[in-house]
């Protein structure tokens, strides 16, 4: 099946397999993959290591403000750096989730984000992930999909996820930082996460990768017509 050039949105809540089905996606049709929390999750990082963030999470705006002009944030194929610094591993730990979800709620920290996410965009055939794709950084995606799954499917993927990586979480502070991060997340002023108006809902508690697929194809064979 082939699908035009065209910029692919993927919004919705922690955890409820944006990347994996996006990375799907980009695997099969050849959009370049985009995760925009990674970005959000490098600035936490960056803030955590550098003193920025104190021991009750409070954050020093000014001194983030004045670090991110110089902070080389970027995406590679082999993943997010920071400089030549590989980061991968470090900001999917608990302790950058724990924080990442005040310091992406920060009007600056936002703009730093979308003018990077922006320049990418303008290559089109990108298929990006986040929380406000489809409503902000690119209202104009031509595809936009909202995910969701319940919070206990949610938690355990991510626990999963988690060992998988080699870390020991606890279940419980697993889903508590889910949930807290839902709220901020869709609580926050400056495009909070919410479903575009124009954005297909795929509910995926109960579905496996290759139903994601078929969903998918069924979806652009009903907007593009049916391609070969
Ligand atoms: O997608 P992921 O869970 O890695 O994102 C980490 C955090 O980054 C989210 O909880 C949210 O606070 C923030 N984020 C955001 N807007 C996006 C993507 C992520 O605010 N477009």
């Amino acid at each position: 099946m082939n699908i035009p050039d065209i910029i692919i949105a993927v919004d919705g809540y922690s955890s409820t397999g944006k990347s994996t089905f996006a990375k799907l996606v980009a695997e099969k049709y050849s959009f370049l993959y985009l995760d925009s929390g990674a970005l959000y999750r490098g600035v936490t990082l960056y803030a955590l290591e550098n003193g920025l963030i104190d021991p009750e999470g409070k954050i020093d705006d000014d001194g983030l403000r004045a670090a991110l002009p110089s902070l080389a944030l970027d995406f590679r194929p082999e993943g997010t750096f920071i400089g030549d610094r590989c980061v991968e591993k470090e900001i999917r730990t608990l302790e950058v989730s724990s924080h990442v979800s005040p310091v992406s709620a920060i009007p600056f920290v936002r703009n730093f984000v979308d003018d990077r996410l922006h320049a990418f965009g303008l290559r089109k055939r990108v298929i990006m992930d986040g929380r406000d794709i489809g409503t902000t950084v690119f209202p104009e995606a031509e595809i936009k999909i909202f995910m969701i799954a319940t919070p206990e499917v949610r938690a355990q993927r991510r626990f999963d996820e988690m060992k998988a990586k080699g870390q020991d979480p606890v279940f419980e502070d697993v889903m508590k930082n889910l949930l807290e991060r839902d709220y901020i997340d869709s609580h926050r002023e400056v495009s909070p996460l919410s479903r575009a108006d124009d954005a297909y809902v795929m509910d995926n508690s109960d579905m496996t990768l290759h139903e994601e697929t078929v969903w998918f194809q069924g979806l652009c064979q009903g907007k593009f017509g049916i391609l070969e």
